[in-house]
């Protein structure tokens, strides 16, 4: 963090988010990411004349589902509004959202910042819109020209505006990791920033510290990273502070963020909503959200991340920053649970679990969006640790058996029989090693027995040595200490 100026930032952060609906908010074309330019088009989303859009039910229980998880009031009856605008990829000319009547309001999201303290910052709405498409520039196919795909146009959206409540870069990374997290565990959203599936504008102004009034703000868009919110605030917080100490004023605009030149750029004065011309979408009835539609939504909301972390540490110990990386994914937390269920309430062995997963398994574990591909099952995985627990290997050997398992079908049991690997625990076969090398070590024998202690070590490591590491060292400690006696 970086000292605090004379200057406070205030930040609001506006979130675009594709609900994961098989088929588009207001027509049947399917949303698939990735199709062959304009196939996943027809009148209703092209906006051919006489077409009439039909609201998706699912994309409504979607957004509910979002509006109770971020513990906002739904609206009983909410209206469909045309946003007009010019741009060659709203075909309609104008975008179906929603305006002075959204179907919610009044939410809030907890947030731990960075090196900050844990706080709620609210969450002043969240309304339904279709997406637009998308204007590509450079296509190999279409050198030198810019063309339109369409096939996103009309994806179902939520829009969730944040207060004004956030105070640094930290507090932006850690709001919308937090509402990615809860998004995904609700199955709405793929939290996918690069394709854009979650997409974030920002606003952000100055004021001198001590001072209620806000100053004018710009806004930044469509900042496609973590890294890049971070970066793009903080040059953003630099450059207004300046202009501030420097007693310039400007118009509220809207800016770019430039990665590569590690600044933000100009891109066009900011409209306000007049200039949209808002008015309520005469072809579609008013969206009622009775208390039965809430309450059935309400009844399919899953455990929510924080939930779930705080089961982690409370019930069974684990430390935060095991929970925190644990539940980062709802599925890496499902492979966690699955675990676990081998042995329930066992905090002891969860704590064993999540070391290994964490060193070992999610080293190796790729995530591209909802899909996480781990490098092991946790069957294997279960039967692994259960090879450690019943002290048939040692927890080093565990690494060399997952290292062979590993993205193979193999059970580690088989595996570890077929090389021999088991664990000598066999108390009769470790005392003739153990004799053999007191035999041979008489020096070293009488030193231990004239009180240097630490000369048990020498042994030990004796016998790990003939036994390639396999002897159970519990085992072999009991048979020196007795035998040294
Ligand atoms: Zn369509």
């Amino acid at each position: 963090m970086t000292a605090p100026t004379a200057w406070e930032p205030i930040i609001g952060l506006e979130v675009h988010a594709q609900l994961l609906t098989r088929t588009k908010i207001f027509c049947g074309c399917a949303t698939s990411f990735g199709a062959e330019p304009n196939t996943h088009v027809c009148p209703v989303c092209l906006g051919l004349p006489g077409a009439l859009p039909v609201l998706n039910r699912s994309a409504a229980e979607m957004a509910v589902r979002t509006a109770l998880a971020l513990g906002c009031t739904v609206r009983a009856r909410s209206v469909f509004a045309r946003k007009s605008y010019f741009y060659p990829d709203l075909p309609k000319g104008y975008q179906i959202s929603q305006f002075d009547l959204p179907f919610s309001e009044h939410g809030h999201l907890d947030i731990e910042p960075e090196g900050g303290e844990p706080r709620r910052v609210g969450i002043t709405r969240i309304h339904l819109e279709e997406d637009a498409g998308k204007n590509l520039h450079g296509v190999a196919e279409v050198p030198g020209q810019s063309v339109i795909d369409l096939n996103r146009a009309g994806t179902p959206l939520v829009e969730i505006v944040g207060e004004p409540d956030l105070r640094g870069p930290e507090d932006a990374v850690a709001y919308l990791k937090k509402l990615r997290s809860i998004l995904v565990a609700l199955g709405v959203n793929d939290g996918n920033l690069e394709e854009g599936s979650f997409r974030c504008d920002v606003n952000v102004s100055v004021r001198r510290r001590g001072t209620e009034a806000f100053g004018t703000r710009v806004e930044i868009k469509n900042i496609n990273s973590f890294r890049h919110v971070q970066r793009g605030l903080a040059y953003e917080i630099a450059r207004l502070t300046d202009l501030a100490e420097r007693g310039e004023t400007f118009r509220q605009h809207t800016r770019q963020w430039d990665d590569e030149r590690g600044r933000t750029v100009f891109l066009r004065e900011k409209e306000g909503s007049d200039d949209y011309r808002y008015f309520p979408d005469p072809d579609l009835p008013a969206l009622v959200l009775d208390e039965a539609f809430v309450a059935a939504q309400r009844a399919q909301l899953p455990e929510l991340p924080d939930a779930r972390r705080h089961r982690l540490t409370s019930v069974l110990g684990l430390p935060t920053y095991d929970a925190d990386l644990l539940t980062s994914h709802p599925r890496i937390g499902d492979f966690f649970e699955e675990i676990l269920r081998s042995r329930p309430g066992d905090g002891a062995f969860a704590k064993r679990a999540a070391n290994f997963v964490m060193t070992e398994v999610l080293a190796g574990t790729t995530t591209h969006g909802l899909e996480v591909s781990f490098p092991i099952t946790s069957s294997q995985l279960v039967e692994l640790l259960g090879l450690v627990e019943a002290g048939t290997i040692s927890g080093k050997q565990a690494k060399d058996v997952y290292a062979a398992v590993q993205g193979t079908d193999r059970s580690p049991k088989s595996w570890v029989e077929s090389q021999g690997m088991a664990q000598v625990s066999d108390a009769s076969a470790l005392e003739t090693i153990c004799q053999g090398l007191i035999d041979q070590n008489p020096k070293q024998a009488s030193a231990y027995r004239a009180g240097k202690t630490n000369m048990l070590g020498f042994f030990v490591g004796g016998v790990m040595r003939e036994t390639k590491g396999s002897a159970n060292p519990v085992v072999v400690n009991e048979i020196l200490l007795r035998l040294l006696a």
